[in-house]
This record gives C-alpha cells, structure tokens and sequence, in this order.
C-alpha cells in the first residue's frame, strides 16, 4: 500500500458534526426544544431525576423549576435523555457508596422513564475526579461532559472528559460558529456548545440562541447534527475498526457503518460486520 492518511468522517461522509448540552431539566426546556425543532438541531438533555418537579418558592427574577417526571418522556422524545446525578450533588465530596447511590439511582430512574439505557452523563457543577468516572463506565455510561471551554473542534481524547467548544453565553459564540463553518480543516472537527436553558431567561438573551441556530440550519449541507449519544457511539465504532498488517483490510465489528477517507481523498463506507478492501493508492 502506498502512503497513507487515513480519517475519520461522519456518517453522510461529513467532516464535521454539531451537537448540543443543556442540564437540569428547566422548565425553559420546553421554548428551547421549540427552537430545537424549529432548526431541526440535535442535543443531549442531562436531569437529576430527584429534583425533577422541585418548584422553589419565593421571589426572583428568574424560575429554575423543574419539568415534571411525567413530562419528560414526551417532551424530550426527539432528543436525548442524559444522566445528572439524582439529586445534583458534587460527587466528589461523597463517600463511595452514596456517590454511587447518585449515579445509578438517577441512571436507572431516568431509564425506565425513557424507556432506553442512558449513554451520556454531565457533571454536576462540571466536578469529577478518577473515582467518580470509574463508577460512570461501570453503570455503562459512554461519556460525560465537563464544564470546561476549549473555544476548539477536537474531537475528545477521553469520552469521559469530554470539553465543550463553548457555552451559549460566549461572547465568541458567532464567531466561533463562523470559524466551524468555514474551517477547511482535513481532520473531523466537532462544534459542541452547552448551557442551561433559564439562562435565557436570566440573560434575556433568547435571540442569541434562536440567531445561532439558524445560522448552524442554513450551513448545515456538510455537517452531521447529532445528540451526544449517537456522537459517542459513532466514535466507539470509529475505535473498534480492525486493520489488516498491510492496511489493505480493514474489519468493522460493529453494527454501526463506519466512514472514513483514505489518502486524503478516497471515501470508504466501512460497513458493520463486514471486512472492505482498500483500494491501493499510487505514492
Ligand atoms: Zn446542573
């Protein structure tokens, strides 16, 4: 085989993917899944399933009540339901057993709610340590995400840090997007924005999202949007490609297609279960 490059693309055989992260089950979910449908976007909604329904009382200038446990199916059924912790605690400052108790009762609360196994989990005020991602991956979480800005498009390292591109509030938001969108970058480039949805409210800033959104909808000819979820997953399968000695095998063991470029201009579709033969290429 000659000289080789070989990348991954996503599925549609785009360079780039767009995903989106909102925590805490807000009642303001319900206008930002308006726009979420509006612009045909894809994201993950992350809720601590032991404050769902939680109303607090008095005055403010803002609400950050809760959506209702018998809402959240129906609500959220387009997108993806995320893991928070039950009652959005630091897990790092608990003892093993309760940090746990956190984890898995929130995790399977939310499952039978929903219907599927949870894939992603965001950190609760975006704190973990080794332990509390050890106890994620045994409760057969895929990835979690942290709170720290990367103003990048790389891809994760570890799924369990997983460092959004910015939150919504930036003020480099537009220009980020525009850089993400005219980036001509030979490697895959993820744009991955987070928030909460009563920030809106607090900020008075709700046309910020809604001119985001658009602009991503109108450029969207050569992006996948995905939930975090079907991002994880996708990059899973990417990971499990097996190559041949000589690089011209490559077996997909997985159910998902895979697609990637080789030789900086071929495109294969790697699909699942199958072995593909790659095409010699001249030096
Ligand atoms: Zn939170």
């Amino acid at each position: 085989m000659g000289k080789r490059f070989d990348t991954l693309l996503f599925p549609g055989g785009f360079k780039k993917a767009f995903t989106l992260s909102y925590d805490d089950g807000v009642i303001q979910d319900k206008r930002l899944l308006e726009l979420f449908e509006k612009y045909n976007v894809k994201g993950t909604f992350n809720i601590g399933y032991g404050v769902l329904g939680y109303k607090p009382e008095g005055p403010g200038p803002f609400s950050i009540s809760k959506v209702e446990i018998e809402e959240v199916k129906e609500l959220y059924k387009d997108q993806e339901v995320g893991g928070h912790s039950l009652y959005h605690s630091d897990l790092t400052s608990l003892g093993e057993p309760y940090m746990m108790y956190e984890i898995l009762e929130d995790k399977q609360k939310l499952e039978s709610l929903v219907e599927k196994p949870l894939q992603m989990f965001a950190y609760p005020f975006g704190l973990f340590n080794k332990n509390v991602k050890r106890v994620l991956k045994s409760a057969g979480y895929k990835g979690a995400r942290t709170i720290r800005t990367t103003h990048r498009f790389d891809l994760p390292d570890d799924p369990f840090e997983i460092d959004p591109t910015c939150h919504h509030g930036d003020e480099k938001l537009m220009s980020l997007a525009g850089d993400f969108i005219n980036s001509a970058s030979l490697r895959p480039q993820l744009f991955f924005v987070w928030g909460h949805a009563y920030e809106f409210d607090k900020d008075d800033n709700w046309d910020v999202m809604d001119e985001f959104l658009a602009y991503m909808d109108a450029n969207r000819q050569d992006i996948w949007f995905a939930t975090n979820g079907e991002l994880l997953s996708y990059l899973e399968a990417y990971k499990r490609l097996e190559y041949s000695v000589d690089g011209s095998m490559i077996y997909n063991p997985t159910c998902t297609d895979v697609e990637i470029v080789t030789s900086f201009t071929t495109k294969e579709v790697l699909k699942a279960g199958e072995i593909t033969r790659i095409q010699d290429t001249l030096l």
